[in-house]
C-alpha cells in the first residue's frame, strides 16, 4: 500500500492551492494537535517513513523529533493531514488519494476508538473547519455541515424553539453518530437520528460529489443510513427539527449498592410503561476502586410528572436536588466533562432484554466491580443499560435503512479508561468478557434485529454481527459506488471473516 510521500504531500498542497484548505504535515507546528482523539489509542501519525533521499531534521522542531522516536530520522516524512473547508476540496483530496492507492480517514468528532479516523502514513481528511449549521424555521429542517459537533446543532436549532435528534453527549461529531445509526434523548419520540435524515451531500470513492435522499440516489440514500462511513464523505446532512420550546426534566442519581433490588424492580415496571418522551439510563460507575450504581434521568415534560413518575428512584437516593428542568440542549452537555478525561479509552456495547432478572443483574455488578477492585491503578469505568423506548425505532422494519439493530431491546455501553498502552490487552479481554456476559443472556431471548449497534462497538463485531440480513445489499452496493473498497476504515463490509479492521 503505497502512503503519501513528502512529493507528494506538496503536489497536493498545489492542486489544492487557491483553496482554504491547509496541508499539514510533520514540518508543521500544529501537527502534533492535529493528531489529538478523543481516545489516545487512536493517536496515529499521520506520517511514516520511506528510504532516505534528504534528512529531515531540518524540517522538524525539538517537540516534532522527539515524537519520531520510532522511526529512523534520516528518512523522508510521509502523511499529511488536510483540513478542508469546502465540498469540492474534500473531492480534491478523494480524487487524488484515490487515484495513487493512498490510504486516507475522515475525521469528524474523533470518538472513535479504534482509530477508524486516524491513519498511519496516509492523509487525514479533517472535516473540523466544516462545521457551519442552518436552520430553516419554514421547512423546520437543519442543514449541517459533515464536521459539525452536536453542540453546534442543539445550540443553533434551540435559539429557534427547535431540536435534532441527537446523541446524549454534544461533543460527538454529527459525522461519525449519524452514519452508523445514532440514539438519543429524543429516539423515543422521534426514532433514530437516521430516521430523521432528510438528504446527504456526498462525495463519493472517485471524488465525484452527489446527492442522496428518499427520491434521488435511494439505494445510497439506504446504504448510508447505517454503514454511511463505508460509502463516501458526507459533507453535508439535512435533518428533520422538531419543536422543542419547552424545558426538560433530568439529573444524575447515584444509589447505594443495596438498592440494587428496588432499581431492577422499577425498570422492570417501567419496561411496559415507558412513554416516547421518558429516557432513563442505569448501571454503574467505578472511579478508584469504588462502585457506584448511577441513573440517569430524561423527562420531555413538565417537573410534577416526571417527578411523581421517578419518585421510587429518587426517593432512594440523597441527592435528588441535582435532578431539575433545564433546557433539552443542556442535557446533552451533563456528560461532557466527565467524558473529556485523558487518556486510552475503549467503547464496548451489546444488548439487553427486560425484564431483567435480579441474579443475573448482581452477578453483572460483581463482575464489573471485580475486575475494576482487582485493576483500580489501571483503570476507570462505565457501563450504562439505556433505557431509551424503542417504539418509534422499531416502526421501521430492519430492512429499510441499513441500520439493522431495531428490536424490542436495549443497549448497554460500557467505557473503560486507562493509561498505560501495555494494558491495552489486558482491558480489552476484561471489558469483552463482561460484555459478553451480557450479550450472552440477551442472545438467549433474541427476538429481530442484530442487537449490536455499530456505533458501539471497535474491533468486537464483523460486518455481519453489524448488518444480519442487510449485508448482502451493502455489499452489492459498495462493489458498485465504491469497488476500491477505498471507505473501510470503519467496519469493513467486505472482509469475509473475523472481525473487522
Ligand atoms: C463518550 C461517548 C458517548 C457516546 N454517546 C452516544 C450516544 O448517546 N448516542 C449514539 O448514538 N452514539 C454515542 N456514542 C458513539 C458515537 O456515535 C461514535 O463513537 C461515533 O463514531 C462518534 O463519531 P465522531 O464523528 O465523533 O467520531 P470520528 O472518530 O470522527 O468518526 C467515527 C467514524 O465515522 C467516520 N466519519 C465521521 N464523519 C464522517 C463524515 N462526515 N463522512 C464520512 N465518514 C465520517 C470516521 O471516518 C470514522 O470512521 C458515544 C461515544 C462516546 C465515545
Amino acid at each position: 500500500m503505497p502512503f503519501l510521500t513528502y512529493p507528494a504531500a506538496l503536489e497536493l498542497q498545489k492542486e489544492l492551492s487557491g483553496t482554504n484548505a491547509e496541508v499539514i504535515t510533520l514540518a508543521d507546528d500544529d501537527y502534533v494537535e492535529s493528531l489529538d482523539r478523543w481516545s489516545a489509542t487512536s493517536e496515529k501519525e499521520a506520517v511514516c517513513v520511506s528510504p532516505p533521499h534528504q534528512s529531515i531534521h531540518s524540517l522538524l522542531s525539538p517537540m516534532q523529533e522527539h515524537r519520531l522516536t520510532y522511526a529512523d530520522t534520516t528518512m523522508l516524512i510521509k502523511g499529511a493531514i488536510v483540513k478542508v473547508t469546502t465540498v469540492e476540496e474534500v473531492s480534491t483530496v478523494v480524487e487524488f488519494a484515490a487515484k495513487r492507492y493512498i490510504p486516507f480517514a475522515v475525521l469528524s468528532g474523533g470518538h472513535s476508538t479504534k482509530g477508524a479516523s486516524s491513519t498511519y502514513g496516509g492523509i487525514v481528511i479533517d472535516l473540523g473547519r466544516m462545521n457551519r449549521v442552518d436552520v430553516r424555521t419554514s421547512s423546520k429542517t437543519v442543514s449541517v455541515e459533515g464536521g459539525a459537533k452536536w453542540a453546534d446543532v442543539d445550540t443553533a436549532a434551540a435559539k429557534h424553539g427547535l431540536a435534532v435528534v441527537g446523541p446524549t453527549v454534544s461533543q460527538l461529531g454529527v459525522g461519525g453518530t449519524t452514519l452508523g445509526g445514532g440514539i438519543g434523548w429524543l429516539t423515543g419520540k422521534y426514532g433514530l437520528v437516521v430516521d430523521n435524515l432528510v438528504e446527504a451531500q456526498i462525495v463519493l470513492a472517485d471524488g465525484s460529489i452527489t446527492t442522496a435522499s428518499e427520491s434521488e440516489s435511494p439505494d445510497l440514500f439506504w446504504a448510508i443510513r447505517g454503514a454511511g462511513q463505508d460509502f463516501g464523505v458526507i459533507t453535508r446532512f439535512t435533518f428533520k427539527a422538531h419543536p422543542q420550546e419547552n424545558d426538560v426534566f433530568a439529573g444524575m442519581l447515584y444509589l447505594d449498592p443495596d438498592k440494587l433490588p428496588q432499581l431492577v424492580d422499577y425498570v422492570n415496571n417501567l419496561d411496559s410503561k415507558l412513554d416516547e418522551d421518558e429516557g432513563l439510563f442505569f448501571g454503574f460507575i467505578n472511579s478508584h476502586g469504588k462502585t457506584t450504581i448511577v441513573v440517569i434521568l430524561f423527562y420531555n415534560g413538565p417537573q410534577a410528572q416526571a417527578e411523581k413518575m421517578f419518585e421510587p428512584l429518587l426517593s432512594l437516593s440523597t441527592d435528588r436536588e441535582k435532578t431539575g428542568m433545564m433546557p433539552y440542549y443542556k442535557t446533552n452537555q451533563l456528560f461532557n466533562k466527565a467524558a473529556a478525561s485523558e487518556g486510552r479509552k475503549r467503547l464496548s456495547g451489546t444488548s439487553v432484554t427486560l425484564p431483567l432478572d435480579i441474579d443475573f443483574f448482581q452477578a453483572v455488578y460483581q463482575n464489573f466491580s471485580q475486575i475494576l477492585n482487582d485493576h483500580s491503578e489501571d483503570a476507570e469505568a462505565l457501563l450504562f443499560f439505556e433505557m431509551l423506548p424503542y417504539t418509534k425505532v422499531v416502526e421501521v422494519p430492519n430492512d429499510a435503512t441499513a441500520y439493522a439493530n431495531r428490536g424490542p431491546y436495549y443497549n448497554v455501553c460500557s467505557i473503560f479508561n486507562w493509561q498505560d498502552p501495555k494494558a491495552d490487552s489486558k482491558i480489552r479481554n476484561l471489558q469483552q468478557g463482561l460484555m459478553t456476559q451480557i450479550r450472552d443472556e440477551h442472545i438467549k431471548r433474541r427476538g429481530p434485529g442484530v442487537g449490536t449497534y455499530a456505533n458501539y462497538t471497535g474491533f468486537d463485531a464483523n460486518a455481519r454481527d453489524l448488518f444480519g440480513d442487510n449485508l448482502p445489499r451493502l455489499k452489492e452496493l459498495k462493489k458498485h459506488f465504491d469497488p476500491r473498497n477505498v471507505f473501510r476504515k470503519w467496519h469493513d463490509l467486505l472482509l469475509q471473516t473475523g472481525a473487522s479492521v
